[in-house]
């Protein structure tokens, strides 16, 4: 079976640092380069090094158009105004685009349905087995308890995430709220959170520090009885090796917007 050939948008990154790595050990993968923001410190640098490997003789470019030519799927861990821009140009050149970057904004999202009308895009913020299937037990838990259990999400990350709460933790508030068979956007408990909790809302916890890689608790609080389902990250390995198992995937698959539950085959 043909190699998957991949291009790593901000190969310079924790993200892409990762993914790279894990082309390198992936058997039916191959690197097919890597690029950065116009201007940034890491172009020119060799990708291997960069990942703390041997050298590869592949300098990281700064541009994706070259990388493109060269790619049958782009996977993206950068910023969301970057990655809509990779999804235009992936859907230019045909190349399927894996999505792991997080915090887009609804016009962002449209950009990003629109590019997928031409090409697969596996878009997920959460790469990891574990969270897609946490994702269902917490749809499965919901639906089973009703509103007198009260749903809390707490997320914890490292110090340099810019957007809360996380993708992961909106992930599993959307499916804490389909299994109630309401709208996240209904019944989302933001602000302050002072004086009574509304009865059905969906609240949320956030912590940044150290390095913490990505840790998700939701809690399902009654009056007599909390139910607790969680996730912790040890290792950002783990979503390289998700994304890289999507890049796989998405070949050959027809244009249409797919997560991680259709790759993980978890419906
Ligand atoms: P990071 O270390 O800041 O890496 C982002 C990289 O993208 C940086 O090297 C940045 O370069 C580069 N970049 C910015 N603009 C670019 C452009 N126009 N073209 C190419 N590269 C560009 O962040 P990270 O921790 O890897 O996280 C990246 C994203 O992935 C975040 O949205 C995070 O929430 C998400 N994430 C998702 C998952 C998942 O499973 N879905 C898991 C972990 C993280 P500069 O620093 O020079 O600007």
């Amino acid at each position: 079976m043909a190699k998957t050939s991949i291009l790593v948008a901000g190969a310079g990154g924790r993200m892409g640092r990762a993914v790279v790595a894990e082309i390198l050990k992936t058997p039916g993968a191959a690197l097919a380069g890597g690029f950065e923001r116009r201007g940034g410190p890491d172009i020119g640098k060799d990708i291997g090094v960069l990942a703390g490997l041997d050298a590869l003789g592949l300098a990281v470019e700064d541009t994706a158009e070259k990388g493109l030519v060269r790619a049958g799927a782009l996977i993206d861990f950068t910023i969301p105004a970057a990655t809509v821009g990779n999804a235009r140009a992936a859907a230019e050149k045909g190349v399927a685009h894996i999505i792991g970057t997080t915090g887009f904004s609804a016009d962002d999202e449209a950009a990003i349905a629109e590019a997928a009308k031409t090409i697969p895009i596996v878009k997920s913020g959460n790469m990891s087995v574990g969270v897609n299937v946490l994702t269902a037990l917490v749809e499965a838990a919901a639906k089973a308890l009703n509103d007198d259990y009260d749903i809390e999400i707490f997320e914890a990350h490292h110090r340099a995430k810019v957007d809360a709460p996380s993708g992961t933790a909106l992930m599993l508030g959307r499916a804490a709220a389909s299994g109630r068979g309401v709208e996240l956007d209904d019944k989302i408990a933001s602000g302050e959170r002072a004086g009574d909790r509304e009865s059905g809302d969906i609240g949320f916890s956030v912590m940044r520090g150290g390095g913490i890689v990505g840790d998700h608790r939701v809690a399902f609080a009654g009056m007599q009885e909390v139910i607790t389902l969680s996730h912790s990250a040890i290792d950002r390995g783990l979503f390289a090796k998700g994304a890289v198992a999507a890049a796989r995937w998405a070949m050959g698959k027809p244009p249409g917007l797919y997560s991680m539950r259709d790759v993980l085959g978890l419906g």
